[in-house]
């Protein structure tokens, strides 16, 4: 299996965004990405600019953000513009499958803050949604926002943004997901940076909000393939964007420790079956988990903490039908910190 490491929503000068593409793949092939893909608010003028491909070897894809106060969807792989329609996102869900797109929820659950316009927040509302393809459970803006309650964690987060990382995703997302998956739908988990790169100078200090640099290393989503990129545009566009619709992929806080390498698989003597698959039920599966540092990793079956194990190597033999996913964190000083969310196997 080949494994490529990506950042899936982030804001260019095509729209919030502070900086351009090219200068955007710069930093991401800097911080050793393999794909961005770029997610401008109601536009894809990266894409009608020809801005999509290879820029040294990180390769650049444009999708979108559709919705402006509330149900911000992420359009990938559209190739026209999804309009926006906050009172009936379904119809925005719609629009993507109608072009074969990828949809995934934004950032559905926050809290917002009292120094970002009063608390404003962007939430999604309407659970009656049916057909998208993800949910984003871990925004490493909007969670980073969201901790700004007072002047003292302003500061720590101003100077140390990564404290923002400590705390994981909301557990009310997660819970959102599980349901999804444990009524059998494949809808799937994805983590990004959302950044948009700005800087307010002031006096004494810079003030970076969502920086490209720290979302980055921060919040990635990995995907597994059994074909290598090639290092053509078309090829490896279908690629990633089969990776990603599949779900054999999980979602990495990678700023302490690398997330690459962590693998989660179904096997038994009838063969084996990654991330995303739906597997029948038959005897001797073992649930087999590498994680690449020491680990503490829970197995969540039907989004309820089942299974514990910590080191390396993890294995979980299965008598019961349901969705297994895994939680995993890694030691921070003398604390766990949340690492890798797993996309499930269904066992049914
Ligand atoms: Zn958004
Ligand atoms: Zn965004």
């Amino acid at each position: 299996m080949h494994e490529y490491v990506g950042n899936v929503h982030l804001h260019s000068t095509y729209s919030d965004g502070a900086l351009t593409i090219p200068a955007i793949a710069k930093i991401g092939a800097r911080k050793g990405l393999d794909f961005l893909i770029v997610t401008d608010h109601q536009t894809l003028a990266g894409l009608e600019q020809e801005q999509e491909g290879y820029y040294d070897k990180t390769l650049v894809l444009i999708g979108m953000e559709a919705n402006e106060h509330s149900h911000h969807y992420l359009a990938l792989n559209v190739h026209k513009v999804v309009p926006d329609n906050e009172n009936q996102p379904q119809k925005v869900i719609d629009e993507v499958n109608q072009q074969n797109g990828i949809g995934i929820i934004a950032h559905p659950v926050e809290r917002g803050s009292k120094f970002y316009h009063n608390g404003l927040v962007f939430e999604w509302t309407d659970w009656s949604v049916q057909g998208f393809q993800g949910i984003e459970i871990w925004n490493y803006l909007s969670r980073w926002r969201d901790q700004l309650t007072n002047i003292m964690s302003g500061l720590r987060l101003i100077i140390r943004p990564s404290v923002s990382l400590h705390k994981g995703p909301y557990r009310q997302t997660l819970d959102i997901l599980d349901g999804y998956q444990s009524r059998g739908q494949r809808v799937f988990a994805y983590g990004g940076s959302d950044a948009h790169g700005i800087r307010i100078r002031l006096p004494l200090i810079n003030v970076d909000i969502g920086s490209y640099e720290e979302g980055f290393r921060s919040i990635n989503t990995h995907i597994l393939s059994e074909q290598p990129l090639q290092g053509s545009l078309a090829h490896d566009k279908k690629l990633i964007y089969t990776a990603l619709a599949e779900g054999n992929s999980w979602v990495g806080c990678d700023y302490y420790k690398d997330s690459r390498g962590f693998r989660f698989l179904a096997q038994s003597p009838q063969g084996k079956w990654g991330m995303g698959s739906v597997v029948p039920y038959h005897d001797n599966i073992t649930l087999r988990v590498q994680t690449p540092h020491h680990a503490r990793v829970a197995l969540m079956r039907n989004g309820k903490p089942w299974s514990f194990s910590q080191g390396h190597h993890h294995r979980f033999p299965v008598n019961r039908l349901g969705v297994y996913r895994i939680e995993a964190q890694h030691r921070r000083i003398l604390k766990w910190q949340p690492w890798i969310f797993s996309n499930p196997i269904w066992i049914l």
